[in-house]
């Protein structure tokens, strides 16, 4: 273990709430907590991990606030260092008070992300499942907390973990040959060497590639509301939210008039994009409005293609319609209240219909469904296929993995030097280790755990 001050930082949020915790980390969390606390057991007598109740007291003996306290001591705690938690009272004040009184007996406040850094640096976590902490903080639906969670019980660490012990394998049998005559090692089977490499590779791109099932859980799956004026985007983006306004939050640095919102449909997180948002208005008889809805149909996760139900389709209808793969796009028949006149066989490239009027608010639950539906059928979105990457970071290191790995193929079809075959593995190596932060750069960890917060 490394050997570190003993830092201390609230760990719950500012504000009012029932319970509020200072967290010590460090070699003599024990010792400042015996300082400051008074109950039945001594705190250098704690047991590890239970809960003792007893009274804080300043420096002028005067009681502060009545806590409960535990102590993990190392190495069974979150950081692998003697830990201690103290239960205060909710309130901003009193935490300020404790946290204090711990600064005064010569604790040092700890920078965001500490905690978790050194619960890294002690080998207690890898930086796969340093990175799933700030993902489960931050997830926004049951979905994604689901993906965090896997990743911080290690399910991708051990993939990563499997790829390199592969790779050190047959790196280990191309630096015998490097080292030793083939008459003492035998001789290089390399075809028989790179054909689980290969393997290897398709097994990475296909990790590298559920990134994009990653990201749209992490910030949200985007459903795009496309189609010409008036035919009821706007009340339909309405109708849907408005049985959930209340856990709608607007995205951060967006004004209500970019038109698009969240909502959770059944754990699944969803970013709603109306396509024609009040400030990005497209007339798709325009090329340029054309070139901004193609755009934002490419990037979209899901379309809700909206029709006019009571009046056949027109030129405009077509053109949004072209933007639109039958795959990933949901027809809305809207105004199902009136007379219907569309001629919806012309819609018969598209499997999925659904009728509704958004006004009246008829037929949302089976849009709802068809959308779920939608959703829970692409098995890496539902969760059911093994394991997802949500960062960035990930899958770049897993395509330079890759691209060594190509080039030790071309290497090896060139055939050069066991040398040069060794220096490829051991760059493929190199980028998995970034991943699981063996081969981190600093300054990458240390922008890593800058995006904790305080006490985390
Ligand atoms: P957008 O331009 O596609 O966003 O369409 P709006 O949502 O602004 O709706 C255009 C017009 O259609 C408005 O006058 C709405 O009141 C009307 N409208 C929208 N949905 C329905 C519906 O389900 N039934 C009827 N009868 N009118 C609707």
């Amino acid at each position: 273990m490394l050997s570190f001050n003993t830092i201390v930082a609230p760990a719950t949020p500012p504000g009012e709430g029932g319970v509020g915790i200072i967290r010590l980390s460090g070699p003599r969390a024990v010792e400042f907590l015996d300082v400051v606390f008074q109950g039945k057991t001594l705190a250098t007598a704690m047991k590890s991990h239970r809960l003792y109740h007893g009274h804080l007291f300043n420096q002028h003996s005067v009681r502060v606030d009545e806590v409960l306290v535990v102590v993990m001591r190392a190495p069974r705690s979150y950081t692998g260092e003697d830990v201690v938690e103290v239960h205060c009272h909710g309130g901003s004040q009193i935490l300020r008070t404790v946290l204090d009184l711990f600064l005064a007996s010569g604790a040092s406040m700890a920078t965001p992300g500490e905690f978790t850094q050194r619960a890294f640096l002690n080998g207690r976590i890898d930086l796969t499942q340093a990175e799933a902490v700030v993902d489960m903080i931050k997830a926004r639906s049951e979905r994604a907390s689901r993906v965090a969670m896997d990743q911080l019980d290690g399910h991708l660490s051990r993939k990563i973990y499997h790829f390199s012990g592969q790779l050190k394998d047959a790196l280990a049998l191309l630096e015998a040959h490097i080292d030793f005559p083939d008459d003492e090692v035998g001789t290089l089977d390399l075809p028989g060497l790179l054909v689980p490499v290969h393997e290897l590779s398709l097994e990475m791109a296909s990790l590298a590639s559920s990134f994009d099932v990653g990201r749209a859980l992490r910030e949200g799956i985007k459903v795009l509301i496309l189609g010409r004026p008036n035919v009821g985007k706007s009340s339909l983006m309405n109708a849907l939210l408005g049985e959930s306004r209340s856990i709608v939050t607007e995205i951060a640095g967006t004004t209500r008039d970019t038109l698009e919102e969240q909502l959770i449909l059944d754990g699944f997180p969803i970013r709603l994009v109306d396509a024609a948002g009040v400030r990005d208005t497209f007339d798709l008889i325009e090329q340029e409005g054309v070139r901004r809805a193609r755009a934002k149909a490419l990037t979209a996760d899901l379309i809700l293609m909206v029709v006019d139900g009571c009046c056949p389709l027109i030129d405009e209808d077509f053109l949004a319609l072209e933007l639109c793969h039958p795959s990933k796009t949901v027809i809305v028949v809207n105004k199902s209240d009136q007379a219907q006149a569309c001629d919806l066989e012309l819609l018969s490239s598209f499997p999925q219909q659904v009728s509704i009027s958004a006004k009246y608010n008829l037929g949302l639950t089976a849009l709802r469904e068809a959308i779920v539906g939608r959703l829970s059928s692409d098995k890496a979105l539902s969760g059911s296929e093994g394991v997802v990457i949500t960062e960035r970071r990930h899958r770049d290191a897993l395509l330079r993995a890759i691209a060594s790995l190509e080039e030790l193929q071309r290497s090896v079809d060139a055939v050069a030097p066991l040398e040069c075959l060794a220096l490829e593995l051991r760059e493929a190596l190199s980028a998995l280790g970034q991943i699981t932060g063996e081969t981190t750069p600093d300054e990458i960890l240390d922008h890593i755990f800058s995006q904790f917060s305080i006490g985390k």
